[in-house]
């Protein structure tokens, strides 16, 4: 683990533009207390939500600016690993093991993990006895063969091949840079796949990450970087870069598919395990939820396991308890991404029966948010993560989002 807020292998991803939600924020303020004073000496940049990302979307370059009344911060994911990580490990009872790879889970004949093995650096093999083991590798494969290796099903899962392609860069902040905005979110048109996400992080530094579709991926070197941005509907990307001095290489990451593993659906499950994270939903990064909802996932268990604290058995019934916990967390920000998803027609995967009206509908929500500052709000409040899609569902919300469509 590194001594500093610096990226490391087992998370590539890294070195790509990571939006900390607001959900994901304040869960983290919920189980280290304070977090956000640590995220603002240690540099993080305090963004107003509505205000400071010039949001460009179809039919709005910019989407109205308004100040919504929450913040999140923009930092690099390094920065938000190390803070974390150095709070994890003021616990006396936390121990972490460096350079340790999982290599299976033990079980025993009842089905029951009852621990792990791991090799070490210098290839020493070592059986660590638990009670409670939680994956959270990210991918889930550990759970998986143990599964297998116990006949067991595994969960049915649920895909969608988006094929997206990033590439990024790191800029300082030029002296005169625009001060009407402190990042950039810039939408593709449905016909195109190319967007961009420009955030500020740490040490008067700018992320700007590209992104693209099915094949359009954005190219490494610096011409091709440049030219992508260049093809933006707007000039506002490429007006900001083209003097600033890039920091370090232009690195890229592919994105094959969204996965989401329904563990709640399993019938049988073994105990003294759980999954968590990625392991469980891996989602299409573009809308920054997967260290939201890790998070909140996290949040989830620890309310879990403390209202369980006084049973005989505190294990038993928690994987069922914890995956309806989670599978409940993931609607919202999986629901958020399969419109925009799908609208590329090269998308794989089961298209919502509802589809061509589930797009009207969200049209026609984008409308309103655009007129009315309460729609606004409520909309960036689910796509925080701060409030579940369910919201949508009020009777008054319907009937003005129903008079939208019916203007054409
Ligand atoms: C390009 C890209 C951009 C993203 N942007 C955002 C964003 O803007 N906002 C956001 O919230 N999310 C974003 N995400 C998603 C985010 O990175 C993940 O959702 C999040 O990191 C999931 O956390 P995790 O702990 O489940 O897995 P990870 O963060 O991937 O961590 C898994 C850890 O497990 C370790 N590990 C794996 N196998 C073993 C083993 N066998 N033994 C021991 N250790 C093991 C790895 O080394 C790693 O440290 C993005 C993802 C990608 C790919």
């Amino acid at each position: 683990m590194p001594t500093d807020p610096s990226t490391r292998h087992g998370v590539p991803q890294a070195k790509h533009v990571h939006a900390l939600l607001a959900g994901g924020q304040r869960t983290l303020a919920e189980l280290f207390s304070k977090f956000e004073s640590d995220l603002t000496s240690a540099g993080a940049v305090p963004v107003r939500v509505g205000f400071d990302i010039r949001m460009e979307r179809p039919g709005y370059d910019p989407f109205p600016k308004r100040d919504l009344g929450f913040d999140s911060y923009a930092l690099s994911r390094a920065l938000i690993e190390f803070l974390t990580r150095a709070r994890l490990d003021a616990h006396v009872n936390v121990e972490i093991r460096q350079r340790a790879r999982v290599e299976r889970l033990i079980a025993d004949e009842r089905r029951t993990i009852t621990g792990v093995e791991y090799v070490d650096a210098d290839g020493k093999r070592t059986a660590l006895d638990a009670q409670l083991v939680i994956e959270a590798s990210g991918r889930g494969d550990l759970t998986l063969a143990v599964l297998d290796s116990l006949a067991l099903p595994r969960p049915p899962a649920t895909t969608i091949g988006v094929d997206i392609a990033y590439a990024s860069a790191i800029y300082e902040i030029p002296h005169d840079a625009p001060d009407d905005w402190k990042g950039v979110f810039h939408l593709p048109m449905p016909q195109s796949s190319r967007g961009a996400l420009l955030l500020p992080l740490e040490g008067r530094r700018w992320i700007l990450t590209l992104a693209g579709r099915h094949g359009d991926d954005p190219p490494g070197d610096e011409a091709g970087f440049i030219a992508f941005v260049q093809s933006f509907r707007t000039a506002t990307v490429y007006d900001a870069i083209r003097s600033a001095k890039r920091l370090g290489d232009i690195v890229r990451y592919r994105f094959p598919e969204s996965i989401h593993r329904h563990y709640e659906r399993l019938e049988t499950f073994p105990s003294g395990l759980l999954l968590l994270g990625d392991a469980v939903c891996r989602f299409n990064p573009v809308w920054g939820q997967g260290m939201s909802v890790a998070a909140q996932e996290a949040g989830a268990l620890g309310r879990l396991l403390a209202e369980r604290a006084g049973e005989r058995d505190p294990l038993d019934g928690l994987a069922r308890a914890f995956f309806a916990e989670t599978a409940a967390l993931i609607v919202t920000p999986w629901a958020q991404a399969v419109i925009p998803d799908f609208i590329h027609p090269k998308t794989r995967g089961e298209r919502p029966a509802d589809f061509e009206q589930s797009v009207k509908l969200a049209m026609a929500m984008t409308k309103l948010a655009a007129r009315d500052p309460a729609v606004h709000k409520l909309t960036a409040e689910v796509g925080s993560l701060l409030k579940p899609r369910s919201v949508y569902l009020d009777p008054e919300l319907g009937r003005r989002v129903l008079a939208v469509m019916s203007e054409g």
